[in-house]
């Protein structure tokens, strides 16, 4: 039953990711069961309720999650740079088992998913830095603006 839960609250989280903010409904609590309440802040739509956050209406997380996002951002965003969306994600279905790029949004990750993907990728940064994983031919322009 708790795998359900979880499986259904993943496939929330990414039909969410695939809105507009503004088409999704604000998000409501799973602690308390009330909507959550919500601001503008300088970093987008910051919703607040029972100590659990998000922004951009996508669903409220606790602390540790935010925590174990934290550093995916810059990291997915450098080794994508680096390889190519293509490659990158080519790279990270080879170390976790997903079927669609959707699965690698941020914002639906819960705090074990989160931790998985960032092993991954630390795990692909390693392999990259040990010349085993290599960008394929940089497209025209590419190679020219390197110093
Ligand atoms: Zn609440």
């Amino acid at each position: 039953m708790a795998v359900n839960l979880l499986r259904s609250e993943k496939a929330h989280a990414e039909h969410l990711a695939r809105m507009k903010v503004e088409d999704r409904p604000v998000p409501t609590c799973p602690r308390c069961g009330f909507v959550a309440s919500e601001n503008t802040t300088k970093y987008g739509l910051r919703s607040d309720c029972c100590g659990l956050w998000s922004w951009n209406r996508m669903p409220l997380a606790d602390a540790k999650t935010h925590e174990a996002r934290k550093h995916l951002g810059p990291l997915f965003s450098s080794l994508s740079q680096a390889l190519g969306a293509v490659q990158f994600y080519s790279e990270m279905r080879k170390r976790v088992d997903m079927k669609r790029a959707e699965e690698m949004t941020i914002s639906t990750m819960n705090e074990v998913t989160a931790k998985k993907f960032r092993a991954a990728a630390e795990d692909l940064l390693m392999e990259m830095m040990a010349g085993n994983v290599v960008a394929n031919a940089p497209k025209s322009g590419t190679a020219a603006r390197r110093k």
